[in-house]
C-alpha cells in the first residue's frame, strides 16, 4: 500500500476523506508511487475558507517581513533542491538534470518576490489642484487560487503562489492529479519557511473541485496554465462568475531558419528544443521551418536526432524520459500515424520505442517529419511528445506568413547571421515570446511570461510586473488637508479645485 497525498489545509496535512483515489505513477516504471485524492467537496470549502479567514491578518504584515519570507522560501528550496528534484523526476519521468531545471526555475521566481517592497510602489503626484496631491497604494485582492499542468509541477505552482502571497494575497492551489508529490514537498518546505497557516493551501481533485473554485464567491482571482480546450473552460466559467482571469493554454511553437544560420547551433538547438522533457513543453519547438537552402541541413538533423537515447528518470546518460501517462502516449502515437496517413513523410519514427530494463515505461522515440504541411494533424495540434515536424518555404516572408497563421502565439525563435531579418522577424511576428537564436526564449522573472492569441486568455500574464499587477488592486487616493478654517463653497463642477 503505498501513501495517500495529504492535502494541505489551515497550515495542516491532513488526510482526505474522499474514497475517490488515483494512482501517482512513476512514468518509466509504472510503480505507484502514492495515492492522490480528489477532495470533497468540504474539504475545498475548508481550503477556502482557510484562505479567506488568513486574509484579514496576512495583508496587515509589513511588506519587508513578506519579502524576508520569500527569502527564507528560496533558501530552503535552494538547500533542498536535489531532494525535490528527485521526488520530481520520478512522478513525472524527467531525466534529473531537467527536474533540476524545472525547480530553478520557479525558485527564480521566488527571488524575484524577495523584491516585493519595489514592486509594490505606487505613484504620487504632488499638487494635482491647489492643496491636493494624488498616490496611488496597490493592495492585495484577497483569496487567489492556482490550477496547474502536470508537466512543470515546481515551476508553474511557483510562478504563481509565491508572488501573489507576497503581495498579501492567500492562495489556494490545486495541482495536476499526475504529479502532487512534488507541490506537496513545496507546501512541506513553505511551512518550514514560516509561511503563517492558511496563507497557502493545497487541495487536490479534477473538475469538480476546480469548478468549485471557479464559481466560489471568496475567490477572488484564478491563474490556470493547462491545456487550450480546459483553458477555455476555465475562462469562460470563471469571467462569468466574475473572477479575474489568466489561463496559459497549449502551443505550437516555430523555429525559423534562415540560410546563413550557423548549421551546427541550428542542428543542435532543434534537437534539444525539440525532444527535451520528451517535447512536452509548452515552449518546445514542434515545427521547423527552413527558409530556402536551410532545408540542407536536414539529413544532419535526422542523425543527431536519431542519437538521441530516452531513459530513466536516474539515468544520467538519458537525453529524456518517458511521456507522463500510457494515455498521452497513445495521444502522440496516433497524431504519427496521422501524419503518415495524411502524406507527411515520417523520416524518423519513435512509435516502437524501447529502453532496456524498463519495459513498462511510456517511451517515444524522436520523431521527424519531413513534407509537413499545414492542414496536416501534426502541423495543427500541440503533439506534446518528441515529434518535429518540417516545413520548407522559400522566403523570410513566406515564414513570417506560416507563424502568424497559426491559432498559437506563445513562443517562437528565429535563427540567422543577419541582424536585419531577425528585427523584421521580432517585429512582424504575432508571438508573445521571441527567440533570436535562443530556441526556447522562457523569459526571466523580472520580465513576464507573455504568450498571445490561442495560447493566452486573459490581459496580465505570469509573473514580473504583469502578475503584480494581476495579484493586486490599485487604489488612487486624492488627498487635500486644511491649514485654515476657510471655506471656498461648494464646488458645482466636475472640476478639481
Ligand atoms: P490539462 O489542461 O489537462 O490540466 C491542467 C489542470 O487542469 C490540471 O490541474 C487538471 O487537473 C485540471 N483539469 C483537467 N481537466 C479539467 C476540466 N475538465 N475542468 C477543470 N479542470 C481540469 O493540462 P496538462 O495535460 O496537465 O498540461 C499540458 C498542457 O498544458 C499542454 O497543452 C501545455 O501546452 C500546457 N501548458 C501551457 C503553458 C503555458 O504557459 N502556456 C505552460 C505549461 C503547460
Amino acid at each position: 500500500m503505498t501513501r495517500t497525498v495529504p492535502l494541505f489545509i489551515n497550515g495542516e496535512f491532513t488526510p482526505s476523506s474522499s474514497s475517490n483515489t488515483l494512482p501517482v505513477l512513476n512514468p518509466a516504471t509504472q510503480q505507484e508511487l502514492a495515492r492522490v485524492p480528489l477532495a470533497t467537496h468540504g474539504e475545498v470549502e475548508a481550503a477556502v475558507a482557510s484562505a479567506k479567514n488568513a486574509f484579514s491578518a496576512w495583508r496587515e504584515v509589513a511588506v519587508p517581513e513578506r519579502a524576508r519570507l520569500m527569502l527564507r522560501y528560496q533558501h530552503l528550496l535552494k538547500q533542498h533542491h536535489d531532494e525535490v528534484a528527485e521526488i520530481l523526476a520520478q512522478e513525472t519521468g524527467k531525466t534529473f538534470a531537467d527536474a533540476k531545471g524545472d525547480l530553478w526555475r520557479g525558485i527564480e521566481v521566488v527571488e524575484h518576490a524577495c523584491n516585493v517592497p519595489s514592486l509594490l510602489m505606487g505613484e504620487t503626484v504632488e499638487n494635482v489642484a491647489g492643496g491636493i496631491d494624488s498616490y496611488s497604494l496597490i493592495q492585495p485582492l484577497g483569496v487567489c487560487v492556482g490550477i496547474t499542468p502536470f508537466n512543470f509541477p515546481a515551476m508553474i505552482p511557483l510562478w504563481m503562489y509565491p508572488l501573489a502571497i507576497a503581495c498579501g494575497n492567500t492562495f489556494v492551489l490545486k495541482p495536476s492529479e499526475q504529479d502532487p508529490l512534488t507541490p506537496t514537498r513545496l507546501a512541506e518546505l513553505a511551512v518550514e519557511a514560516g509561511f503563517p497557516k492558511g496563507v497557502l493551501n493545497v487541495v487536490h481533485g479534477g473538475r469538480e473541485a476546480v469548478d468549485q473554485l471557479l464559481t466560489h464567491p471568496d475567490v477572488q482571482a484564478i491563474s490556470f496554465v493547462g491545456s487550450v480546450a480546459v483553458g477555455q473552460h476555465i475562462y469562460r466559467t470563471g469571467t462569468n462568475a466574475l473572477k479575474r482571469v489568466q489561463a496559459f493554454a497549449g502551443a505550437k511553437n516555430h523555429m525559423v531558419v534562415m540560410p546563413d544560420a550557423n548549421p551546427r547551433q541550428v542542428v543542435s538547438a532543434l534537437v534539444g528544443a525539440s525532444c527535451g522533457a520528451a517535447g512536452q513543453r509548452c515552449m518546445a519547438i514542434s515545427v521547423a521551418v527552413l527558409v530556402g537552402k536551410a532545408k540542407d541541413l536536414i539529413p544532419e538533423l535526422q542523425q543527431q536526432m536519431a542519437a538521441l537515447r530516452p531513459g530513466a528518470w536516474n539515468d544520467s546518460g538519458a537525453a529524456y524520459g518517458p511521456v507522463i501517462s500510457k494515455r498521452a502516449k497513445e495521444r502522440v502515437l496516433g497524431l504519427i500515424e496521422q501524419g503518415k496517413k495524411e502524406g507527411a513523410n515520417c523520416l524518423l519514427d519513435g512509435s516502437r520505442c524501447t529502453v532496456d530494463g524498463y519495459p513498462d515505461g511510456n517511451w517515444i522515440g524522436p520523431t521527424l517529419f519531413t513534407d509537413v504541411k499545414p492542414h496536416m494533424s501534426i502541423y495543427r495540434e500541440e503533439i506534446f511528445g518528441p515529434v518535429l515536424c518540417v516545413v520548407c518555404v522559400d522566403t523570410l516572408d513566406e515564414a513570417i506568413a506560416l507563424v502568424n497563421a497559426s491559432p498559437y502565439g506563445n513562443g517562437t525563435s528565429i535563427f540567422t547571421a543577419s541582424g536585419g531579418a531577425a528585427r523584421r522577424y521580432v517585429h512582424e511576428c504575432t508571438v508573445g515570446q521571441v527567440g533570436v537564436n535562443v530556441p526556447i526564449p522562457v523569459p526571466l522573472p523580472f520580465f513576464s511570461f507573455t504568450g498571445w492569441k490561442g495560447s493566452f486568455m486573459g490581459d496580465l500574464h505570469a509573473y514580473g510586473k504583469q502578475a503584480v499587477r494581476f495579484y493586486t488592486e490599485t487604489k488612487t487616493v486624492t488627498s487635500r488637508w486644511f491649514d485654515s478654517d476657510a471655506v471656498s463653497g461648494p464646488n458645482l463642477t466636475i472640476a478639481m479645485k
